[in-house]
């Protein structure tokens, strides 16, 4: 069981030294990670004493199951939303509230300052997010579960695969493996890219069939309840098409390498921007530099994206317990693209390979 608590706690003693009485939680994910509830449009008021997630009619029943002991009020349906949150940080009679700047609209803020009058907003845009960053046990097992989940479905995905499959029916077939392998829902729609499609580093699923080329970029991942997983395997075969065998070897050689130096520099005081540059210069150094057009790799837990962020300019000093994926990627203008993409989690003396799937060139041969 997670201990929201201790998350709830560690939150507070960073809003207090910043001199707050109060929070306002709306960013679903934040609540999520705060209180185990997965609805939506609901807020949790935080002050010294209560702990109060303001929500309406639809999650009663699930509040109550999801969140035993949480406080809760919910919401009549004649009453709007900032109505009822004023109301309740009138009656906690809180005066410095933070806010989340980053998910709060303009104009929600808007009505919550007209009717909250008392109330100073604080904007804050990483409170949350940077507590988010260090995962606890149980988050890196729903991690774990998430990556298996995702495996189990590429598996399924490559003994189904055929000849003649185009890339949008791959796709679609692997979003269904990922929920028939225990998954909620694909973290984001897959990527599939055949052969040149795959110089497009989030290339959208075309017709193009999968024997039209011997390159096949998949780029996927499982959500379990809460947490995601995220994987590239660049597969090839024999058929012919724009990417020689040869060139195909070298460059996936030279993107492996770079991920196997970056995993190598992961650990607690690495700079993000350093592991970065491990990767990036092994690229640079075979004449590949400018074909490496994004960042490492991203964080990885409740969104697929989140901190911390690993490219050239993250000043991020890094820590164990974050878990990051590790994505470097060639992309060649119409020849193709190789991106390898595993997910790590840093540990207290480096980091683990959280992801099993191979990824070495034998391994990743379609034979048909
Ligand atoms: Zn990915
Ligand atoms: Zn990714």
């Amino acid at each position: 069981m997670p201990d929201f608590q201790s998350r709830r706690d560690r939150l507070w003693l960073a809003a207090r030294s910043e001199g707050l009485d109060g929070l306002l939680i709306t960013n679903p994910v934040s609540v999520s990670y705060l209180t185990g509830f997965s609805g939506e449009a609901s807020y949790l008021a935080i002050c010294a004493t209560h702990t109060i997630l303001i929500s309406d009619g639809r999650f009663a029943e699930q509040i109550a199951e999801e969140c035993p002991g949480l406080e809760a009020i919910i919401r009549p349906p004649t009453q709007l939303m900032p109505d009822l949150t004023s109301e309740v940080l009138g009656k906690l009679g809180v005066r410095a509230v933070g806010y989340e700047s980053a998910h709060l609209t303009v104009h929600d803020l808007q009505s919550l300052s007209e009717k909250a009058k008392t109330v100073t907003w604080k904007p804050g845009n990483e409170r949350v997010e940077l507590l988010r960053q260090r995962k606890d046990a149980d988050e890196v097992a729903q991690i774990r579960a998430a990556i298996h989940i995702a495996e189990r479905a590429f598996a399924m995905f490559r003994s189904m695969l055929r000849p003649s499959d185009p890339e949008k029916e791959l796709a679609d077939a692997l979003e269904m493996y990922v929920r028939r392998a225990g998954g909620t829902c694909s973290s984001f729609p897959a990527i599939v890219a055949v052969g040149p499609r795959a110089a497009l580093p989030h290339a959208v699923p075309t017709a193009r069939r999968v024997d039209s080329d011997p390159l096949l970029l998949v780029d996927w991942g499982a959500r379990g309840k809460f947490y995601n997983s995220d994987l590239t395997r660049t597969l090839w075969s024999d058929h012919n098409g724009t990417a020689s065998r040869g060139k195909l070897e070298q460059v996936f050689a030279m993107v492996l390498e770079a991920q196997r130096r970056a995993i190598a520099a992961l650990r607690p005081g690495a700079v993000a921007s350093k592991v970065d540059a491990a990767a990036r210069s092994c690229i640079a150094d075979a004449g590949y530099g400018p074909y490496f057009t994004h960042g490492l790799g991203h964080g990885l837990g409740l969104q697929v994206h989140e901190g911390p962020s690993l490219r050239p300019t993250s000043e991020t000093v890094l820590d164990s317990g974050m878990v990051v994926t590790i994505e470097p990627g060639i992309y060649l203008p119409g020849w193709g693209g190789v991106r390898i993409e595993d997910d790590v989690l840093i540990t207290p003396d480096g980091a683990e390979v959280l992801t099993q799937c191979p990824r070495d060139f034998a391994s990743c041969r379609i034979a048909f």
